[in-house]
């Protein structure tokens, strides 16, 4: 019989992996809320609409990398959400949250994207983002940046990351943009990759995405967006970057950053390893002061971030994460009697306690290490008849004689003062 897998760049994520993901992500989750940020959990799959609308019928994502299927009662064609930007503006207007705005929302989940999978890269990946919505001052796109920041902080990363930025200005500014573009690389169409002689005429922004080689060479010359900001797009972007300097956030200006999505004007951002390869950005983000209008919505400003919790967990690679469990190993048959009731307290007293079935010290002790028990407390007949266990804090090495009335009190204890 041919091996299950499980379906081309996805992956089952379990022991480490998974401790790591959920790491980053509850780290993420804890940052978020110092800034305000509520969680929000929307459906995995939504109306095309939304992102054909949202992400422009142009993009990568929605002309190459989208999941659709059409469902059996009405027909109406869904898609595996490829981010949550729109699927959360969707769900701020669903929801009537414009009373309520400036809203801050945050989440995290799987993502689809039909790409060629590689390390970094794959087809069921996990971001984490924040969306402040409602709020059109620069010092909003600030706070939005220093919360990516310090997330990836509290992650260790600082000093493996780098913020870039740019700003596309605002719509005036971009039209003025698009129009220069449009004339220089017209001038050069036949040294164009063939994904660019069609992003000329419906998206000439994106060719400064380029991955292709040809594209890249014609960028050096190409026009700058700081030639055709106006007065205000300038402002606000000088306020930005003043605000992160105050804030102390190392940040570079990259004026060929754009991102590759449509709604995006004024402040775009990265936060970029030189770690992970090609696949190096770990967060993107920028203002979306167009996206709910697309969406069918009023007129309400938007910036925020997503960021790859799989390339996060790949730059932890060196954190071993912690478990809560303990190993109770009990020797003989007195003690094996006496220890499954103590498990149950222990239990009841909610500690995490993983008991095998059978087998000698030595291989109880050895599941104990697989399990990653941070303490083992062995019970044998010795211990028993001086109502005592010996606790081993398994990072360490350390044992201790504690007697039996005080052992709840221990472990809690070494757990809190992180002992283990
Ligand atoms: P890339 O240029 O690497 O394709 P992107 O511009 O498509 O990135 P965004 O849509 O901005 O990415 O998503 C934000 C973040 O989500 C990225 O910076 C990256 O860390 C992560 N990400 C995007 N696509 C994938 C994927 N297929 N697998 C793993 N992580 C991803
Ligand atoms: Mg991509």
């Amino acid at each position: 019989m041919t091996k299950l897998k499980p379906p081309r760049g996805t992956r089952d994520l379990f022991g480490v992996d998974l401790a790591r993901h959920r790491y980053v992500a509850s780290v993420a989750g804890e940052v978020a809320r110092t800034y305000g940020f509520a969680e929000i959990e929307t459906p995995v799959f939504e109306a095309a609409s939304v992102f054909d609308r949202s992400l422009g019928e142009t993009s990568d994502v929605v002309s190459k990398e989208m999941y659709g299927f059409k469902t059996r009662d009405d027909g109406e064609l869904y898609c595996l959400r490829p981010e949550n930007t729109a699927s959360v503006m969707r769900a701020f207007l669903s929801n009537g949250m414009q009373q309520s705005v400036p809203a801050r929302l945050y989440y995290s989940g799987p993502m689809f994207r039909h790409e060629r999978p590689q390390k970094g890269r794959y087809r069921q990946f996990y971001q984490f983002g924040v969306e402040l919505v409602g709020a059109a001052s620069p010092l909003a796109d600030v706070d939005v940046i220093a919360c990516g920041y310090d997330i990836l902080c509290r992650l260790g990363l600082e000093g493996r990351v780098m913020v870039k930025i740019n700003t596309l200005g605002d719509g005036i500014s971009r039209l003025a943009f698009r129009d220069a573009l449009v004339a220089y690389f017209s001038g050069h169409k036949d040294k164009l990759s063939e994904d660019s002689r069609a992003r000329l005429r419906k998206n000439p922004l994106r060719i400064l995405d380029s991955k292709d080689d040809g594209d890249r060479a014609l960028l050096p010359n190409a026009p700058t967006f700081d030639d055709h900001l106006n007065a205000d797009s300038q402002k606000f972007f000088k306020t930005v970057c003043e605000g992160l300097t105050r804030l102390g956030i190392p940040w570079q200006r990259d004026d060929m950053l754009v991102r590759g999505l449509d709604y995006y004007c004024h402040t775009a951002f990265e936060f970029v390893t030189t770690d992970l390869g090609a696949q190096g950005t770990v967060l993107g983000g920028g203002r979306y002061d167009g996206l709910i209008e697309l969406l069918g919505g009023p007129s309400i400003p938007g910036v925020g971030f997503a960021s790859g919790i799989d390339r996060l967990a790949l730059l932890l690679d060196h954190i071993q994460p912690r478990t809560d469990v303990v190993a109770l190993v009990p020797v003989g048959e007195a003690s094996e009697a006496f220890c499954q009731p103590l498990a149950h307290q222990l239990r009841r007293a909610g500690f995490s306690i993983d008991m095998a079935y059978d087998g000698n010290v030595g291989k109880r002790m050895k599941r104990a290490n697989r399990v990653g028990a941070w303490a083992s407390v062995v019970i044998g007949d010795d211990e028993l008849s001086a109502s005592q266990a010996t606790v081993r804090l398994m990072t360490t090495g350390d044992q201790h004689s504690v007697a039996m009335d005080q052992l709840e009190t221990f472990l809690r204890a070494s757990q809190e003062t992180g002992v283990q």
